[in-house]
């Protein structure tokens, strides 16, 4: 067995950063080739040690594959050498490499594990987590402002009642998987001109989780998810506009095996209002009123999205005017108990059709104020009839 980084650097697994960076600087000092007792190999290895524990994000990778790690680094595929000049843990030995050229292959050790650790493992990850899945969604305007309890069937992958996702025949164990034997990864080596470099692929046979159904489930084949109709409750928060997603956790596709299920994202749609429309939060909608009422005043008992309300219009109101109701508007969705408010364009309606006592009333209206009209012959027929 090669040595354990942690053994390497002489601290316990559960060390602190700033412990491993103590140690990492002890030993390399007590190593460094320079010095006469130095010795280039355990100094080598030290950096090589640090380079891993130093950096969380390796040191984590490492703490979950360290064996393939090592046996990667035994097998001398693509981990034999490191570039100690260039990366951040070696700031303090610039210069020539103190154990020759040739030592290993002269590329950045961070990138290796960057492919494969990272990036790779990432991909792997998000291959068995459950498919995001997106819907429709028809509101009335009400329910898109007041939000809405719905009732949702959606056919999917969902989890295999009866393995509950594991893949595996009830009874029967899950075990390492014998193709990757648990690492999750195959690894194949590519000869180029900087040496030999090793990739790895997710395994098929687990894809990448290392673990497989001794036995797999007769009804998911293994998969641990069956195609079927699932019904669920989901709640639309209120405030929710035309055109915005509403993200149900959890509610997509199941995963691969028992990884975390996807994501259901709803689409809303609202249906317009016979009498409201909405600008943001603000709801917006049109109250005719007489001219009279616009000319003298008047209280008009008006709808809300809530319920009635009396709108006080004031003498003199021009149409076009609008009247702002406080706080009877759409809810924020973020923040349910502030709301927008109410906008109201009055609009002055001039009577089409007038009754003949109308007509001499507004007469007598357009005398006493000197505006001069002018009326059908009728109206005069009528007046005369009159006198
Ligand atoms: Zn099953
Ligand atoms: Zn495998």
């Amino acid at each position: 067995m090669s040595e354990n980084y942690y053994d390497i650097l002489g601290v316990p697994k559960n060390a602190s950063a700033e412990e491993i960076k103590r140690a990492y600087r002890k030993k390399a000092h007590e190593h460094h080739p320079d010095k006469g007792n130095g010795n280039a190999e355990k100094f080598k290895k030290v950096n090589e040690a640090y380079q891993v524990l130093g950096n969380e994000e390796k040191r984590r990778q490492y703490d979950q594959y360290g064996q393939t790690f090592e046996q990667a680094q035994r097998n001398g595929q693509g981990f034999g050498g490191f570039n100690y000049q260039g990366g951040n843990p070696f700031g303090g030995f610039s210069g020539t490499s103190p154990f020759g050229e040739g030592a290993g292959f002269d590329f950045d050790l961070g990138d290796i594990f960057g492919d494969i650790f990272g990036t790779r493992q990432e991909r792997a990850g998000r291959r068995n987590r459950g498919i995001d899945l997106e819907m429709g969604m028809v509101l009335n305007f009400e329910e898109a402002v007041f939000g809405a309890e719905k009732t949702v069937t959606l056919e999917k992958q969902d989890t295999c009642k009866a393995c509950e996702g594991s893949g595996a025949q009830p009874g029967s164990k899950i075990i390492t998987c014998p193709k990757c034997h648990g690492t999750g990864q195959i690894v194949t080596t590519r000869r180029t001109i900087f040496g030999n470099i090793q990739s790895r692929i997710v395994c098929d046979r687990c894809q990448g989780t290392g673990k497989v159904p001794e036995v797999p489930c007769q009804v998911c084949g293994g998969s641990g998810i069956v195609r079927q109709d699932k019904t669920i409750q989901v709640k639309i928060p209120a405030g929710i506009d035309d055109g915005q997603r509403v993200r149900i956790p959890g509610e997509g596709e199941a995963g691969y095996r028992g990884s975390s299920p996807g994501d259901l994202y709803l689409v809303i749609r609202t249906r317009p209002h016979k009498s409201f429309t909405r600008d943001g939060f603000n709801l917006l909608r049109e109250l005719p009123i007489g001219f009279t009422q616009a000319a003298l005043g008047a209280k008009i008992i008006t709808s809300t999205l809530d319920g009635d309300i009396e709108l006080k219009i004031p003498a003199g109101t021009q149409s076009g005017t609008v009247l702002k109701v406080k706080n009877r508007g759409v809810p924020y969705v973020k923040d349910p108990h502030r709301r927008g408010d109410l906008l109201v364009t009055v609009r002055v309606v001039i009577p089409k059709k007038l009754t003949k006592k109308e007509k001499e009333l507004l007469k007598q209206l357009a005398d006493e104020r000197g505006e001069s009209v002018e009326v059908d012959q009728g109206f005069w027929d009528n007046i005369k009839e009159n006198f």
